[in-house]
């Protein structure tokens, strides 16, 4: 049995289940989301070795590991992509990532017998069918990585915005207070996303969606049109990359003392 907080979304054929958390230590706290349609399962950003065995445990018991469809890999960083290898061994599932990424995924150690079930996404996203439900794989290149998908589920009216939207640091799992959540986005955002003028460009397509819910790769999810919107002009807003760092590139002076 699931707790209710986990249950993102549940209509009786369609549920959106966030995973239970089993990254400890120095990883950072990361959120592995399953989508379900018709007992069918795709798994978005599975991570890495440590967490592999656990979630392919959870997967089993809660729709059977054949019935996973689809492993969705947004980029190519390891807090995503790690464990590759073991989810194509052990699952009948088709990888999907950015087609931008398609050659550095194998350095991951992926053997060549599951090597082509990693299919890439072109840079304009796609639709995709998981049971009854047409799921969409949207653009979201530069936030933070060149290559990104999101995936936006019109069904339970979820936007899965992988590390866009992330928190870090705060003690809750559905934002409450919009005003006082910021401070947990703002300096990955402020660091990681090149600059503001892509942010409006993904807003502007983002607004065109009717979401319910934010669900990011690592912290709070954002619930309700009132916090999705205020985030929305959060992002429209927020000078980052190279608005704040325009003088980053000087020739380093001092030595670095580890
Ligand atoms: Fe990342």
């Amino acid at each position: 049995m699931i707790p209710e907080e986990r249950v993102v979304f549940d209509n009786g054929s369609h549920q959106n289940i966030l995973l239970e958390d089993f990254g400890h230590g120095e990883m950072v706290q990361s959120n592995v989301h399953l989508i379900v349609d018709g007992g069918e399962g795709i798994i978005l950003d599975p991570g890495g070795h440590k967490v592999f065995k656990h979630l392919l445990a959870e997967i089993g018991g809660l729709i059977g590991v054949d019935n996973l469809k689809y492993i969705f890999l947004s980029h190519q960083d390891p807090d995503i992509v790690a464990a590759i290898n073991g989810w194509l061994m052990t699952t009948r599932a088709t990888a999907i990532a950015p087609v931008l990424w398609i050659r550095f995924i194998p350095h991951f150690g992926v053997d060549r017998l599951v090597i082509n079930r990693i299919k890439g996404i072109g840079d304009d996203g796609a639709i995709i069918k998981l049971g009854n439900s047409d799921l969409y794989i949207i653009p979201a290149h530069f936030m933070h990585a060149p290559g990104n998908f999101q995936i936006y589920d019109p069904v339970s009216k979820i936007l899965y915005s992988g590390d866009l939207g992330a928190s870090l640091g705060q003690d809750y799992t559905y934002v409450e207070n919009f005003d006082d959540h910021i401070q947990y986005m703002e300096g990955f955002h402020k660091r990681y996303i090149p600059s503001n003028k892509i942010l409006k460009a993904w807003v502007k397509m983002a607004r065109q969606l009717d979401i319910e819910i934010i669900a990011p790769q690592h912290g709070a999810i954002m619930k309700g049109k009132d916090i999705v919107n205020r985030f929305f002009d959060w992002l429209e807003d927020l000078p980052c990359g190279i608005d704040l760092m325009e003088d980053i590139y000087r020739v380093p002076s001092s030595y670095f003392e580890g």
